[in-house]
């Protein structure tokens, strides 16, 4: 947290001193992106500017930028917010997953435990061959997510093994993740927890757990989780979720995001979260920190559909666009030291970028219990521009 202040402070003295150069020397830059509703909640900035990129960074944002462009993006009546950070994917199973991930504006990733010890040095190279900046959590199972529930047999969270698999791909293993609910771990969360934290402690990294219909309770799982941590869905419906039998917070949740746990949507397709909990949840004001998508490759067929499709959700339930564009971006980048000069377009920050389409309408969204509500705006991804370059459409 401290570098990423530092960054910021830096960045907005070099943006003061920027300022003057394109209208001073006719500057060319590399791409403009012309007279979108710029939506920057990492410095709170929602106006009408052109965003002009050079050198793979962001150069100016301002109104009316002058000066030359090799390639000019026409943004009118879009909305240009900073690359989108999906922090629960697995799309690092296949070579083919992060490009697609792309084309729906998400230029950093984080593959949520598809691997373990066993496995994990396959997706770390899917992540160093990706486009964007992708990254992994080492699933304390040494399986990686398996059929069946990686977890039932716990001497396959070996502690040792998964500290071998993050010492070998320091350059991409961000955290541990353990998949904590009933049909994954049985009665072995706790001890699967105990031992993903025990595997992150030497190398000071976040531990996510997914959660849902788990054996133990909330009030027992959460006293094991740190500062930094990550709860994934965190809607997930009873037994054992965030609410009691008449539908009210856990004093224990509440508590424990005061104390710094960062709780995440992570939409998935299965068990993940329904719209009821998400209502009574919300009503009472608890908003995801940050929202994922837990995408694969077959996601554009599921209730997934995409990363903006997964945001506006959270519209429907009146979540104001500048919050809803942060748990997206800034928010997520800060939840894991990699990602620290990403989720801003701040000047001197990389130029990734997503183009958005916020499209009124009649929009059908799914649950993971097939259930259906209708929303009256839809985000839609138009164009990502990554490290300053147009990523081509399919
Ligand atoms: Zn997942």
């Amino acid at each position: 947290m401290m570098n990423r202040r530092r960054f910021l402070c830096t960045s907005a003295a070099a943006a003061a001193m920027f300022a003057r150069v394109p209208s001073a020397f006719a500057a060319t830059y590399d791409v403009v992106i012309r007279g979108g509703r710029v939506i920057d909640p990492s410095v709170g900035l929602d106006a009408i500017r052109d965003v002009a990129i050079a050198g793979g960074k962001i150069a100016a944002v301002e109104a009316n930028i002058t000066g030359d462009a090799t390639e000019t993006i026409d943004a009118r009546g879009k909305i240009v917010a900073p690359g989108l950070i999906d922090i629960h994917t697995h799309a690092g199973r296949t070579k083919e997953g992060p490009p697609l991930a792309l084309q729906d504006g998400v230029t950093g990733w984080v593959d949520a435990g598809s691997g373990g010890a066993d496995n994990i040095d396959q997706i770390a190279a899917v992540a160093r061959g990706a486009p964007q900046i992708g990254r992994a959590l080492v699933n304390i199972a040494r399986t990686g997510v398996a059929p069946g529930g990686e977890l039932m047999d716990i001497n396959r969270a070996n502690v040792a093994l998964a500290q071998g698999a993050i010492a070998r791909n320091r350059d991409i293993v961000v955290g541990v993740k353990a998949r904590m609910s009933n049909n994954v771990a049985g009665t072995n969360d706790l001890e699967a927890l105990r031992r993903a934290q025990e595997a992150a402690a030497p190398f000071n990294m976040p531990v996510m757990i997914h959660v849902g219909q788990n054996y133990s309770p909330m009030r027992a799982i959460l006293p094991l989780l740190k500062r930094g941590d990550i709860v994934t869905h965190m809607y997930a419906p009873a037994p054992n979720g965030i609410l009691d039998e008449k539908g009210q917070l856990f004093p224990d949740v509440t508590a424990a995001r005061r104390r710094g746990i960062i709780f995440d949507f992570g939409n998935g397709v299965a068990d993940h979260f329904d719209w009821a909990t998400v209502e009574k949840a919300t009503k009472q004001g608890f908003w995801p920190d940050t929202f994922s998508t837990d995408w694969n490759v077959m996601s554009k067929t599921t209730g997934v559909v995409d990363f903006p499709n997964v945001m506006s959700k959270f519209l429907m339930f009146g979540m104001p666009l500048m919050q809803l564009i942060a748990c997206a971006t800034v928010n997520a980048a800060r939840v894991f030291p990699a990602f620290d000069d990403r989720g801003t377009l701040n000047v001197g920050a990389p130029a990734d970028v997503a183009v958005l389409e916020l499209r009124d309408g009649t929009h059908e969204f799914l649950d993971n219990y097939k259930g259906t509500r209708s929303g009256r705006q839809r985000l839609f991804p138009i164009a990502t521009v990554l490290a300053g370059k147009q990523a081509p459409r399919a």
